[in-house]
């Protein structure tokens, strides 16, 4: 699997500044040929065509050839991907980036060796060993810092005996809840900084604006890393539903729904889940809050629709268990994620994996083999 690793660069940030000004030249003019290619009506450029167009141009800018040859593919990719006929320039205004390629990137210690100049870093993680491969680059943030992103390529952890399950509900009061009764709560990170936020363009302070934006983003970030990291390494498969983030997003909850990072959470887990070698699964989530997740049926007394979105706690009228909603909805998430999990695990058991029935897994599955 291929995982980035980042870290912010503390030295030469000068000459990084530099060759990313010459960086957006390149660009601009892969920009300025494909425009010309519209006005004269020939064929689009290519990114081979773009790199064939500036060879010999990398000593006078000063930049590494591996890096012009990126520029110029990224272009040619980024405009065919994107649909458009040309591109924006880039300016002063751009984030600075820099691209490189992967085979020259070398590590010197605790420092990278790259065209002929050690950049240091702040060391925060050790790099694994690993083929540094390309996509490799430098880039710099709002506030001006500049860091190297790492893409390494790491061999994917064997898969884990799926010892414990968990099934994960995503909600807005509590961020999520996990089936085994576990409630972490939102974050209102956003919500926080929202005043002091207001007052700082009124007083004309950008680089407090970009401070304060930065802090949320990395408040955010650490929370999620922290939990995601947490449930990878407690449980040995993990079932989540398919809120769709991206609908909500568009609903008067946005705010709410930007702030709880279900998406990024999500992505965090799923890539996770192969480095520590964990079953992953996402479900369809409908109905999982309607479901008495005890009797497995659908009753009457169930919290329905928008109106009922307060309601928090229910007593089933079939079995008369008391429920609470989002504990209900994780476990119901987790039971459908086991429907098809026990299907990949009978593979994985007749591949001499461990019992299942041992393992305190409870299913469909270990109680039809007990009986058979
Ligand atoms: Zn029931």
């Amino acid at each position: 699997m291929k995982l980035v690793f980042r870290y912010r660069v503390k030295s030469l940030t000068g000459l990084l500044n530099t060759q990313a000004r010459m960086v957006n030249f390149v660009w601009n003019y892969c920009n300025d040929r494909q425009k010309d290619a519209l006005r004269f009506n020939r064929h689009w450029h290519t990114g081979f065509d773009l790199i064939k167009l500036t060879t010999g141009c990398s000593k006078e800018l000063g930049l590494h050839s591996g890096t012009v040859n990126d520029v110029c593919q990224q272009y040619a990719k980024s405009r065919s991907q994107s649909h458009r006929r040309y591109l924006r320039y880039r300016g002063r205004k751009s984030l600075g980036w820099v691209p490189i390629k992967g085979r020259e990137l070398k590590r010197e210690g605790n420092a990278f060796r790259f065209a002929g100049h050690t950049f240091r870093v702040f060391y925060s993680r050790p790099l694994p060993d690993g083929k540094i491969l390309d996509g490799t680059n430098f880039s710099r943030d709002r506030r001006g810092n500049w860091f190297l992103n790492v893409v390494l390529e790491l061999a994917s952890a064997p898969a884990r005996a799926p010892k414990r399950g968990v099934g994960i509900d995503l909600g807005l009061k509590d961020f999520v809840t996990l089936s085994n009764g576990e409630k972490i709560a939102a974050q209102h990170i956003y919500r926080e900084a929202e005043a002091t936020l207001a007052a700082a363009p009124r007083a004309r302070k950008t680089r407090r604006v970009k401070a304060i934006h930065a802090t949320i983003a990395n408040r955010r970030s650490d929370f999620l890393h922290k939990l995601s990291t947490r449930i990878v390494r407690d449980f040995g498969y993990i079932v989540v539903g398919n809120v769709n983030a991206a609908a909500l997003a568009k609903t008067r909850m946005a705010k709410s729904v930007l702030d709880a990072g279900w998406s990024p959470l999500r992505i965090q887990l799923t890539y996770k889940a192969v480095k520590h070698g964990v079953w992953f699964e996402v479900v369809d989530e409908r109905f999982t809050t309607q479901v008495c997740s005890n009797c497995g049926a659908m009753p009457d007394s169930r919290p329905k629709g928008i109106a009922d979105l307060g309601v928090r706690e229910w007593r089933c009228s079939d079995c008369g268990a008391e429920l609470d909603r989002d504990l209900n909805a994780a476990l119901n998430i987790l039971r459908r994620g086991r429907a098809t999990l026990v299907a990949g695990i009978s593979g994985f058991l007749a591949g001499g994996g461990v019992n299942l029935c041992e393992t305190g897994l409870e299913s469909e599955f270990c109680r039809s083999n007990q009986q058979a």
